[in-house]
């Protein structure tokens, strides 16, 4: 593993690991949630999983839910009406087709409708602890920040480039701690470089950094002339 790997990882591990183990569940659960988790906030999922598993909590009973309950009880997470749409049919799936598990080969989850790279990826890591990195759009962002994906990289790309740049055994921990570090220091705008403890090996954050400075000077030297005007 390069040094760099080596203090990203000792980072994410310090600062996020105790968040990224609590999210572990079981695959049917780790793959609803994922659906409820696109295009929308974490606090939105979060609601919307509650509300739902405190109902229904496995492909029988999400199966047996009158759609528009269904709809309800999952409508904080937005886009509902299709994501219960998705739910209803992938439960229906699971319990047809699957013997009522979630299928555990990535060809077989693309097949239910509402998955993608993204969440095949995540039942797989966090649903059956298969090593994989699933890239969203926080890890997608800071992996290309840090240098370790070129920015034109698609998401297969930056997946492949990141297992290939972290050790196996810490793949797990790459998406989750990933997230939290988006969402608390490398946000999507404004980016809180200053404080950031991987500033000196990340090549965004120095230019970041470097513009502000810059930003800065020019404001101070533009205060300095109109005082200097004021007073001649
Ligand atoms: S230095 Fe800035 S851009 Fe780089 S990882 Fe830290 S917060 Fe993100």
């Amino acid at each position: 593993m390069s040094e760099r790997a080596r203090r990203i990882i000792r980072f994410l591990e310090q600062r996020y690991g105790p968040i990224a183990h609590r999210y572990r569940g079981n695959p049917f659960r780790v793959l609803i949630s994922c659906v409820l988790s696109q295009r929308t906030r974490e606090e939105n999922t979060e609601v919307a999983s509650k509300a739902l598993f405190a109902i229904a909590g496995t492909p029988q009973k999400i199966s047996k839910l009158p759609l528009a309950r269904l709809q309800k009880l999952i409508k904080a997470s937005g886009t509902y009406r299709q994501k219960a749409r998705h739910i209803r049919a992938i439960s229906k799936i699971i319990l047809e087709k699957y013997g009522g598990k979630v299928p555990r080969t990535r060809a077989e989850l693309l097949t239910l409708p509402g998955v993608g790279w993204k969440t095949s990826a995540i039942v797989m890591s966090y649903g059956f602890g298969k090593p994989i990195i699933a890239v969203d759009t926080h890890v997608n962002r800071i992996s290309k920040r840090l240098g370790i994906a070129d920015e034109k990289d698609d998401v297969e790309t930056v997946r492949k480039k990141l297992q290939a740049f972290f050790p196996r055994n810490k793949w797990l921990i790459i998406n989750l701690a990933m997230i939290s570090f988006g969402r608390d220091i490398c946000l999507p705008r404004n980016p809180r470089c200053t404080i950031c403890q991987l500033l000196s090996i990340c090549p965004f954050g120095k230019k970041i950094v470097l513009n502000r400075q810059k930003t800065d000077s020019k404001a101070v030297a533009a205060r300095a002339r109109i005082r200097s005007d004021f007073v001649t």
